[in-house]
């Protein structure tokens, strides 16, 4: 996948430069004047640390690390935290732009944030991993905090890395700061349904969008790039609804099985063997075989650009929906659109995560949990709602669902704007 900042002639955009080609497409429909193309174009807060760490050979490393603040306009920064050896401060403000029209399409007060540290956590042990999340929570300090910017889990951190980070920052401040990071285990202030929210948000807009073109879920043929949480969970809520699963992929391979795969045994397979290649019953094929696969849903789900110029032309699924963030690229979009593939933008298709975490921190905050049925149910009617107010901009201004997406999202962050007014 194409990390590039620059674009040459064949090669598509840097991950930034995409997201403000997206908004720049939602910018012109909406007619945003220079000034605030300018504000909602670029990110307010850009935070870049290089911090030390002491391996476990008693040698010290040195790593990079990012918080970016996009927006804050309609409420406290959120989005979360990668740990990869391709972060870059312009992949982490690409993220940062995105969760600042997810969080306001859903609307919820939120504006957007993202951060990374570049790094390769399968590299690390697990003293090395706390140390560094510790020491880069330190170092990220001075921005984050419940009421200014709320990190998450995203590639390569979970629950016990939002514990650690929960910790660190209520050890400094001499007491227990729940709110201070969402996606944390139960035990310390999560909230039921978050390790699930995402691939349930995209469960939900599959399901929507198959209503819609008329595919009966039963037998539907489903393919998954990137078998992680988000991948996992959408697959395994997917075929509880009676979908079958017949490809998926990791960093280290992808597998075929036309009579469908069981995406609990699959998940079993990977966490003793490291990879869904060499499941029973599989076949093993390339990234490039899984994405051309004949099927009714595709859900790339791993990171940004995987859907290219290059790859576009051979899909062949009637709905793509992107549960990563950025997995097409704008030249890509317009292919897939001629092909008259239904696409389910990030920013609604992935944002079931970013809602639950915003359940976890209205909980922390009032010291009060709720039963997991509670928040099914308002995550259910928080993601239809979404994705019926973006079907109902893509029809009445007769574009894609992503600019509608971005319509709803970017309209509502400009009008906080302007409620606010320029300070001074
Ligand atoms: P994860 O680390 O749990 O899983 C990522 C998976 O992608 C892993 O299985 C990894 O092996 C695989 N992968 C990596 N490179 C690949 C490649 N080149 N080809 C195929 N597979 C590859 O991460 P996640 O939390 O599931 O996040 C996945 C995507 O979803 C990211 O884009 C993330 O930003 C987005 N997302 C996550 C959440 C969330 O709540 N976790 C919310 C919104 C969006």
């Amino acid at each position: 996948m194409s990390q590039q900042n620059g674009q040459g002639p064949g090669e598509d955009a840097g991950v930034f430069q995409m997201a403000r080609q997206q908004f720049n497409a939602a910018a012109d429909k909406l007619g945003l004047d220079d000034g605030m193309r300018a504000v909602l174009g670029s990110c307010k807060r850009e935070f870049a640390v290089n911090f030390p760490v002491r391996m476990d050979t008693g040698d010290i490393n040195v790593f990079s690390g990012y918080r970016v603040q996009h927006n804050v306009v309609r409420g406290p920064a959120k989005g979360g935290l990668r740990f990869h050896p391709d972060v870059t401060l312009d992949e982490v403000k690409a993220l940062a732009m995105w969760m600042t029209w997810k969080c306001a399409i859903t609307n919820i007060p939120y504006g957007g944030g993202k951060g990374g540290v570049t790094c390769n956590p399968k590299e690390l042990s697990m003293g090395e991993l706390e140390r560094l999340t510790r020491r880069f929570a330190t170092e990220i300090s001075p921005l984050i905090g419940t009421a200014s910017d709320i990190p998450a889990p995203d590639v390569n951190t979970d629950g016990q890395i939002m514990a650690w980070i929960m910790d660190t920052i209520s050890m400094h401040a001499g007491y227990t700061d729940h709110g201070i990071v969402t996606g944390k285990p139960i035990s310390v202030g999560g909230t039921l349904g978050r390790t699930e929210a995402t691939g349930r948000g995209v469960m939900i807009t599959a399901r929507e969008a198959a209503k819609r073109l008329g595919i009966m879920l039963e037998g539907a043929r489903v393919v998954v790039q990137g078998y992680g949480n988000v991948g996992y969970w959408g697959a395994y809520l997917l075929q509880q609804m009676g979908c079958k699963i017949i490809g998926a992929s990791d960093s280290r391979g992808a597998i075929y099985a036309e009579q469908g795969l069981d995406t609990y045994k699959l998940l079993e397979h990977k966490a003793e063997s490291g990879s869904v290649v060499g499941y029973e019953g599989s076949e093993g094929i390339s990234d490039a075989e899984l994405l051309a696969l004949p099927c009714e849903v595709l859900i790339p789900a791993a990171l940004e650009q995987s859907i290219t110029r290059d790859n576009a032309e051979k899909i062949d699924a009637k709905i793509i929906v992107e549960g990563a963030n950025g997995p097409t690229t704008p030249e890509a979009d317009a292919i897939l659109e001629d092909q008259n593939i239904m696409v389910i933008p990030d920013i609604l298709a992935n944002a079931g995560g970013v809602v639950v975490s915003y359940f976890e921190w209205v909980q922390d905050i009032q010291h009060l949990f709720w039963e997991k049925d509670d928040v099914d149910n308002q995550l259910e009617s928080i993601m239809t709602r979404s994705f019926n107010s973006v079907i109902d901009a893509s029809e009445e201004h007769d574009t894609s669902l992503r600019t509608a997406a971005l319509l709803v999202a970017v309209d509502r962050v400009a009008e906080a704007f302007r409620m606010r007014g320029v300070y001074p």
